[in-house]
């Protein structure tokens, strides 16, 4: 009876922030950037040619990984491109950890790592942070089938140097060592100047955070050709056209204007440091930052309690609830004005 279930590849999914339908919430909990993308990618969507879309678009994505590497001064092999950094995550997992030994992944970090490791059948282990959510580069001296952590880590914001990863680099020359590097840009070392030495890193990045355009998909990875021609074939072994035209347009638009992307950051930066002073005085012990959100625990009242007091007043921050990090918020850097919303029903707290 019903043996058909037996072959159901049974997951347990990744659960999103929640994306609110109604008008009027503050919405601090998906780490989206509160300001708009570049001025250009309004004009390249307002000239896009339309009768275009009766052609598939460009499965090698020639033009916006020529882009990228231009901006990293890699070359167009050294870039593949994705459909935001999930898509190019899942198909590294895919590509690159194959073996019966268990990949590496800190215990805190992105919570989608675990799911893709589960729905591929990828054994892993998390070896725990410390006490301040940092790595220790020993717990990946071990044998292993990859390691992978996310740098600034989410959901802690907290950033390792380029010591730290030249170490375990170090220590792992056969294994693919993944830099998921999200939200590099907001003050973070990146390490894809580490690309040129070690042939088995690969570094993971995104529009969706730093260039303000989470809505259109746009994820790369730098790393040697090797590896990028690895991940071209499992692509091209899935699905030829995953980029589409939009997509490709105007991500090269969103790269051309630094004067843009430079401001964008510094006003986040900027307000990630005031939100740090105004949290703290209101009892909130804040994990340094270096991305553009902020984890806080608060010194007497329930992380749980808080995130459902501001909910119910249309401030949305994000509350995990899982092991050693249930107490905390992760908070969204937002505009100065939603701040300021925060602050105040924050004080309205009792
Ligand atoms: N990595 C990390 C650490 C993230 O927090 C996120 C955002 N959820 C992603 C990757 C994926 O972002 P995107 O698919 O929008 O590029």
């Amino acid at each position: 009876m019903n043996t058909w279930k037996n072959n159901i590849r049974m997951v347990v999914p990744y659960v999103p922030g929640e994306q609110p339908k109604k008008a009027g919430v503050v919405k601090l909990n998906t780490n989206e950037n509160p300001y708009p993308p570049a001025p250009g990618v309004k004009a390249a969507l307002e000239n896009f040619n339309t009768d275009s879309l009766r052609l598939y678009p460009d499965p090698d994505t020639k033009d916006l990984a020529e882009a990228l590497a231009v901006y990293y001064e890699l070359k167009y092999e050294n870039v593949f491109v994705g459909v935001g950094s999930d898509d190019v995550l899942a198909t590294a997992f895919m590509t690159f950890f194959n073996s019966k030994t268990p990949i590496l992944f800190p215990d805190v970090s992105y919570s989608f790592y675990s799911v893709w490791a589960e729905l591929f059948r990828i054994p892993y282990e998390r070896p725990a942070l410390d006490s301040e959510f940092k790595m220790n580069p020993k717990d990946y001296y071990r044998e292993n089938g990859g390691i992978i952590f996310p740098n600034p880590n989410a959901p802690t914001s907290v950033c390792e140097p380029l010591d730290l990863i030249r170490d375990i680099l170090d220590h792992n020359r056969d294994v693919v060592v993944i830099v998921d590097e999200a939200y590099i840009d907001f003050g973070g070392e990146s390490a894809v100047p580490l690309i040129q030495e070690y042939d088995n890193l690969l570094v993971v990045q995104t529009f969706s955070k730093s260039r303000s355009m989470a809505g259109i998909r746009i994820g790369y990875a730098m790393g040697n050709r090797e590896l990028i021609d690895a991940m071209k074939n499992v692509k091209f072994s899935f699905n030829s056209y995953t980029m589409n035209r939009f997509a490709l347009d105007i991500g090269i638009e969103a790269l051309k204007d630094k004067q843009y992307f430079e401001d964008n950051l510094a006003k986040i930066i900027s307000t990630r440091e005031e939100a740090v002073k105004e949290l703290e005085k209101r009892g909130f012990t804040v994990l340094e930052s270096k991305a553009n959100f902020l984890f806080a625990q608060h010194s007497t009242h329930y992380a749980g309690d808080i995130f459902r007091f501001l909910k119910e007043r249309n401030v949305y921050v994000r509350h995990f609830n899982l092991p050693r990090i249930d107490n905390y918020l992760r908070i969204t850097v937002g505009t100065e004005e939603q701040m300021k919303k925060l602050y105040e029903e924050l004080d309205n707290y009792k």
